[in-house]
């Protein structure tokens, strides 16, 4: 589970997170929604201590997020994220970049970690790519791998931020659909997109940011159907 309680966070004097407060169960799908600018990267950042935040409560996992290394090491080794422009490693190879993560943060040895890796990028119906470099794939390919990359390490939250809005049309759903199983089979996710198919097929909740506030906080019904503020009300009309 992630509890959040009053989270604040500047960046300098701009005020860039007010107020967050938020309860995502294990098990659950949150899908966060709004415009550019609102704060959403910079919320699902702090919730794996990727952004430090000023005050308020954060745990996830039942783990304090802060400056603890002890503590953040296990938040890396028990949640994972997959951001808009994949972060592959681009000197190394495709098996490399699935391998040496489960190394470095598991402390996995290398036969254990390439046999974990060439299953998850076979899932991910890409380990006939796996001694290429990551320019040498598709986008939608090289997102499959940050996939698999992240699920070789079996975290049990995963994190995405936009993680197809870099990717062409076709290679969108390719990408959703892995996400859509992970959500079935009952993974905890925090999900930044505007892919709406996407939280209504799966989402637990949905939130609409603003200016770093939570504006709306709903079922993916409630959000679509039946929004209370104009905000959300501009929004859905835009990316539905
Ligand atoms: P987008 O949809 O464009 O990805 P977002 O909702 O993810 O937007 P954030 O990236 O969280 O928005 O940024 C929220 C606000 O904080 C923006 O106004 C942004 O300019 C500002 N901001 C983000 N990162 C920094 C930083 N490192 N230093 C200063 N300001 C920042
Ligand atoms: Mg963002």
């Amino acid at each position: 589970a992630i509890s959040i309680h009053g989270l604040e966070k500047y960046y300098g004097d701009f005020h860039a997170l007010k107020n967050i407060t938020l309860e995502v169960p294990d098990k659950q799908t949150l899908v966060i929604c709004g415009p550019s600018g609102s704060g959403k990267s910079t919320l699902v950042r702090c919730m794996n201590g990727l952004e430090t935040y000023h005050s308020g409560t954060l745990k996830v996992l039942g783990l304090p997020i802060g400056d603890d290394t002890k503590v953040m090491d296990q938040v890396r080794k028990r949640v994972g994220m997959v951001f808009q422009n994949f972060n592959l490693f681009p000197h190394l190879t495709i098996l490399e970049n699935c391998v040496l993560p489960q190394i470095r943060a598991l402390g996995r040895d290398r036969t254990a970690a390439t046999r974990e890796a060439r299953e998850h990028l076979q899932k991910m119906q890409v380990d006939i790519h796996a001694e290429k470099y990551p320019d040498q794939l598709s986008g939608g390919q090289q997102q499959r791998v940050a996939l698999a990359r992240a699920l070789a390490l079996k975290p049990e939250i995963m994190l995405f931020d936009e993680p197809t809005s870099a990717l062409d049309p076709e290679m969108i759903s390719e990408v959703l659909e892995v996400m859509q199983e992970l959500a079935r089979a009952d993974m905890t996710i925090v999900c930044v997109t505007h892919e709406m198919g996407f939280a209504k097929a799966v989402a637990d909740r949905v939130i609409l940011m603003a200016e770093g506030e939570i504006v709306e906080e709903g079922t993916p019904e409630q959000m679509f159907n039946n929004p209370q503020h104009q905000i959300t009300r501009d929004f859905m009309e835009v990316v539905n």
